[in-house]
């Protein structure tokens, strides 16, 4: 595995092997990798003869009062864990490289991007459309992998790929769960070892969710509810968001059919965690 800092370098990298005819994908994350990006990696490996994992911290997706700086990190460990699962280039690029003086020009996809997280984060996705952008431009993927844990992101990158004509096939790859149920994230590292004991909670409260609709629930409110309710028996919990929203669109259901996917932000104590469910009805 080589590490690739400089853009130019990474481009011209990306244009020879696509002139060798061989397939590259690409692995966008902003690093302190766990086992949800592995398993992005090694799908991507399955998938290309190239994989171009990207570690970058990208300060346009945080908000003013989200501290970018505070964001875990750990280059060391991120290039032994990369390497093991499939890495064939890691792209770290610094952000005088990415936003440099002068910079102005941003990606923003419209209505998608204004319920759940993005009611919450209003610059959130456009930094991510901007920076998927730009790494698809760098790396010159045929292939881009994302991960259902961040399902609002997922869909607002294949609507920008559809929406620019970008040629780069997306691909989403399930949540990968601690064994207690907790979705996999750099952001568990903010949890003391009591919210980390609680935070389960997050997808028994999903599951619940769809044990009622199981049952013949429909309506939304009902599961919202009682969904809220598991989630405040923890004491440092904040709810953002819990939403029952259709699986497309991601607009909110008046009644409970077809595709429809659960959706929560919270935050406990410092962290805010996300996570989600696809039910079929
Ligand atoms: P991040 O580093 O948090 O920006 O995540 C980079 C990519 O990994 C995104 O496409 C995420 O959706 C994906 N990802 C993060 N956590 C998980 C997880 N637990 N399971 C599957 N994919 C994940």
């Amino acid at each position: 595995m080589k590490t690739v800092t400089d853009i130019e370098n990474m481009q011209s990298y990306a244009e020879k092997t696509r002139r060798e005819g061989k397939v590259i994908a690409l692995v966008p994350t902003m690093g302190f990798l766990h086992e949800g990006h592995l398993s992005l990696i090694r799908m991507a490996d399955k998938a290309a003869d190239l994989v171009v994992t990207s570690i970058y911290v990208n300060p346009t997706q945080f908000g003013p009062s989200e501290d970018v700086d505070q964001y875990p990190r750990d280059i060391d460990h991120d290039t032994t864990l990369a390497q093991q699962a499939g890495t064939d280039v890691l792209f770290v690029p610094t952000d005088k490289a990415m936003y440099p003086q002068g910079y102005q020009t941003f990606v923003t996809a419209e209505k998608l991007t204004r319920s759940l997280c993005g009611a919450f984060r209003p610059t959130h996705f456009r930094g991510v459309t901007t920076i998927v952008t730009k790494l698809f431009n760098i790396v010159k993927p045929h292939i881009a992998i994302f991960g259902q844990k961040d399902a609002q992101q997922a869909i607002v990158i294949r609507q920008m790929t559809r929406d620019l004509n970008f040629d780069v096939e997306i691909k989403v790859a399930p949540i990968i769960r601690h064994e207690d149920g907790l979705a996999m994230s750099s952001r568990n590292k903010y949890l003391t070892p009591q919210q980390r004991s609680e935070a389960p909670v997050l997808y028994q409260s999903l599951c619940e969710a769809q044990k009622m609709i199981e049952g013949g629930e429909r309506n939304p409110n009902v599961v919202k509810k009682y969904t809220q309710k598991m989630i405040d028996t923890i004491a440092s919990s904040k709810i953002d968001y819990i939403e029952i929203v259709d699986a497309v669109t991601l607009e909110a259901v008046r009644e409970i059919k077809g595709n429809i996917l659960i959706a929560l932000a919270v935050y406990i104590g410092k962290a805010r965690l996300i996570d989600n469910i696809l039910i079929k009805v």
